[in-house]
């Protein structure tokens, strides 16, 4: 594993005949959008481009308005073979679900990415553990290769640089200098911003509410900043799409009690992907890296398996 730069990218990408680009299992707008605009720029220059995900679910109903969606490819028909394969936004290659067996048939694989805790499984490895998405990685590489960031791009890359920033909440001043520059292209950022986060069917608030009946406060917890919990039946949530799931962290975690903020997603028997966030505190990539998963210091996740009380204990113990 060779680590490259941005220039060092750029090269593998210029001479590259083919491509696969591969977004993270359970798609979110940074990994698809970062995905559709590496793919768009190299459709540009007449490289063959497939860009896929490993999740057997189709493009999720919110990120269906990004440019760029006739280069996806369903995880079936990607190429076995391939010069050049490059993943953006997967921490580990067991971010690529069923697709990460294809690691093997590419000449060469390309690791772009932010996560701290990437394990660098590429032949080529771009981590920018800095940068606020995998989405202002790539306006980096653009402009060192000299990719006129337009219209559909900017969307692609808005997309990204909005949902991993919380809509601006955490990001710093040059997350709203990036945004400002993509905005200038004359993308709606208010549009892709409500379509990506804000479009809930009605059926999301009986879910909520069974689900936030489940909240449960425990003050001691987390070394004594408090951990907030919550649980996603599959009764419960069935019906739905993942954006309304994935979005009860977002509501769990403003909780002023605690420090950690987790989610119980059940997506089997017994069996559950488990989202966390921290305020300040804690860092809570290295609790989910405990628990075979990873992340950022303030958001992270990892599968759990066991009934409810034994997944809450042994998240507990992981928070000392
Ligand atoms: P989320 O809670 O939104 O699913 O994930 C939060 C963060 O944790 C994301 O940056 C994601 O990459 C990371 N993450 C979530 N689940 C896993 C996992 O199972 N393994 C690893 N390595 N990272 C995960
Ligand atoms: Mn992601
Ligand atoms: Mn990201």
């Amino acid at each position: 594993a060779t680590a490259v730069d941005i220039r060092g990218a750029v090269e593998l990408l210029a001479a590259a005949a083919s491509v696969t680009v591969l977004c993270h299992v359970q798609p979110d707008a940074d990994t698809l959008g970062s995905g559709l605009a590496l793919g768009l720029a190299l459709e540009r220059r007449g490289v063959p481009v497939q860009v896929a995900f490993g999740s057997p679910n189709d493009v999720p109903g919110s990120m269906r308005e990004l440019p760029g969606l006739h280069l996806v490819t369903a995880a079936a028909d990607v190429r076995e073979t391939v010069d050049l394969l490059v993943t953006v936004d997967c921490g580990t290659a067991g971010r690529l679900g069923r697709l990460a067996p294809r690691l093997h048939g590419a000449a060469r694989t390309l690791v772009i990415d932010h996560h701290r805790s990437n394990t660098r499984f590429g032949t080529h490895n771009l981590i920018e553990p800095d940068a606020e998405a995998t989405a202002a990685v790539l306006v980096d590489l653009f402009d060192v290769w000299g990719v006129e960031i337009d219209a559909d791009l900017a969307h692609c890359l808005f997309a990204g640089l909005v949902t991993d920033t919380g809509s601006f909440r955490w990001g710093r001043a040059r997350s709203h200098l990036l945004a400002e520059r993509l905005l200038a292209t004359g993308i709606d950022g208010a549009r892709i911003t409500r379509q990506l986060l804000d479009t809930h069917p009605f059926g999301w608030l009986p879910m909520l509410s069974a689900v936030l009946a489940t909240a449960t406060l425990v003050p001691d917890a987390a070394g004594g900043h408090g951990l907030v919990h919550a649980t996603v039946l599959r009764a419960d949530s069935a019906h739905l799409r993942s954006e309304e799931i994935e979005s009860v962290i977002d509501i769990v975690r403003t909780t002023a009690e605690a420090e950690v903020a987790a989610v119980f997603k059940e997506v089997g028997a017994e069996v559950w992907t488990v989202s966390l966030r921290s305020k300040d505190e804690i860092d809570v990539s290295l609790v989910a890296s405990r628990l075979g998963g990873g992340g950022h210091r303030n958001a992270a996740g990892y599968t759990a398996h066991g009934d409810r009380a034994r997944i809450v204990a042994e998240l507990r113990d992981a928070l000392g």
